[in-house]
């Protein structure tokens, strides 16, 4: 009967990201399929389950009850439920002393905006935002570190900082530090001078004690900071060892993947790939559309679905922006003594917009591209892989998803139905490429010039 159960999931697997795999599909153990067709899973947690059961289960069931022409029942056993957390820290410390010790207060780095009921869930953050969450139901179990990576004000630091809210939320008597890499990098400074100075040894011993041995969990911000600096990093390699040795969750922002992460050392960048990396990218229509809205509710101002509409469309770059054209438009609605529209939405970007050219197509991208590298049109929008085609049809994209203002599944469909995640792949792929290689910065260069010609 089980292997009825490995089949049906092994049927599904062709349609899940591997990451998603990984992630989400093989902590799903099944323990049992009764003879009156109930069917035991066992999860690893709450959250587990639920993402399980919404995403993979109709599926799993479907292909089950074909095969075994049969209706089928089927009951959660959640492991953190049944048992208590296998190494809450509680257990890892001395024993209690007589005196009660005052719990550690909130971290007073964590801001209250930053909690996940803030955070809105786009597919283009879906699977960071599902880490985190998960992260934070289970600390040190299973992710270790997480890695959170993306370019600016895309929700890195927000997702960092809800999963100290939770953590704490859960565990009010751990102690969690939330830190930059930078005033790591400050501090672990400051205590080398002051033990130079003094030679009393205690300012490094404080330092040690403050980043190795007192977090329950480490939050650290923006991690590319340690680039080229070696003896932080070599201090931050033994703290990293030290509270993974200890179990103890670490999670760690940066603007690029660990491997693309220049002057760090190798056996660093190992560690930042031992657990999970997640990538935030930048949000399509339909979710700045839905950001916009949430914060206005936050910020309790009044927008208009045609004025959220019109700011998203034209403001595609990050969040942070997205945030800034909103505070602007209802700092100036309220100057006005006016409510928000969709024209004063339009003068409060006005300046913004002038800078991309109008009336831009997605074909007249296409058409220009094809033409500059002689490629045909439609293997330019068709599936054929290979370089000669492929390179210009990243080029392509790249092009359209700056001079226009389409989205990402928008983009994909125009290049013959293609995932939105290929597109985003493919316009990092050209952002990276224009960045390390000149010749091919030149031709973009060339083709944006002449798309911009009015
Ligand atoms: P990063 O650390 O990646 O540069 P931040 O986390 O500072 O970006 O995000 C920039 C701003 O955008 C913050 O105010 C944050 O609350 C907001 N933001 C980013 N992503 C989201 C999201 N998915 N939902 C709501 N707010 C978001
Ligand atoms: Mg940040």
């Amino acid at each position: 009967m089980l292997d009825l159960w490995t089949e049906a999931v092994r049927s599904i697997e062709p349609f899940v990201k591997p990451a998603h795999r990984d992630l989400w599909l093989r902590p799903i153990e099944c323990i049992a399929i009764d003879d009156d067709g109930h069917i035991r899973l066992r999860a690893p947690n709450r959250y587990h389950k639920e993402w399980f059961e919404d995403n993979f289960l109709p599926s799993i069931l479907k292909d089950l009850e074909a095969r075994a022409q049969r209706a089928f029942k089927v009951d959660f056993e959640v492991v953190e439920d049944a048992v208590a957390p296998p190494r809450a820290p509680a257990e890892r410390r001395p024993a209690a002393p007589s005196t009660p010790v005052p719990l550690p207060a909130r971290p007073p780095e964590l801001m209250d905006r930053y909690t996940f009921d803030k955070f809105v869930v786009g597919p283009t953050n879906q699977f960071a935002h599902a880490a985190a969450r998960m992260v934070a139901e289970s600390p040190a179990s299973r992710w270790n570190p997480l890695f959170i990576y993306g370019g600016v004000g895309l929700g890195k630091t927000h997702l960092l900082q809800a999963i100290g809210h939770e953590i704490h939320c859960q565990h009010p008597e751990w102690s969690i530090a939330f830190v930059t890499c930078e005033k790591f990098v400050t501090d672990f400074i400051g205590s080398m001078m002051s033990q130079r100075r003094s030679s009393a040894g205690s300012s490094m011993e404080e330092f040690r004690a403050r980043y190795r041995t007192a977090p329950d969990v480490l939050l650290i911000d923006d991690i590319q900071f340690l680039s080229n600096k070696d003896s932080s990093q070599d201090e931050f390699f033994h703290t990293f060892n030290a509270l993974h040795y200890a179990h103890k969750q670490i999670v760690l922002t940066s603007d690029k993947l660990p491997a693309e992460l220049p002057g760090v050392e190798d056996r660093l960048r190992s560690r930042f790939t031992w657990g999970l990396i997640a990538e935030v990218e930048t949000p399509d229509l339909e979710t700045r559309v839905a950001i916009l809205k949430r914060k206005a509710e936050l910020e309790k101002v009044t927008l208009p679905d045609e004025a959220a509409l019109y700011l998203a469309a034209h403001v595609k770059t990050n969040v942070r922006e997205l945030e800034g054209a909103l505070l602007r438009l209802a700092a100036r609605a309220s100057f006005q003594g006016q409510p928000i529209s969709l024209e004063l939405a339009r003068d409060a970007i006005a300046k913004l917009v002038a800078s991309a050219p109008s009336g831009l197509t997605i074909e007249a991208v296409q058409r220009e591209v094809a033409a500059y590298f002689d490629v045909k049109l439609h293997d330019l929008k068709g599936p054929k892989r290979h370089r000669a085609v492929a390179h210009p049809r990243m080029i392509a994209m790249y092009l359209a998803r700056k001079l226009t203002s389409m989205s990402y599944p928008e983009i994909g469909s125009r290049f013959g139905g293609k995932d939105h995640s290929t597109v985003i792949s493919a316009v990092r792929k050209i952002e990276r490429l224009c960045a390390e290689d000149p010749a091919v910065r030149s031709v973009v260069n060339t083709l944006e010039g002449h798309l911009r010609q009015p």
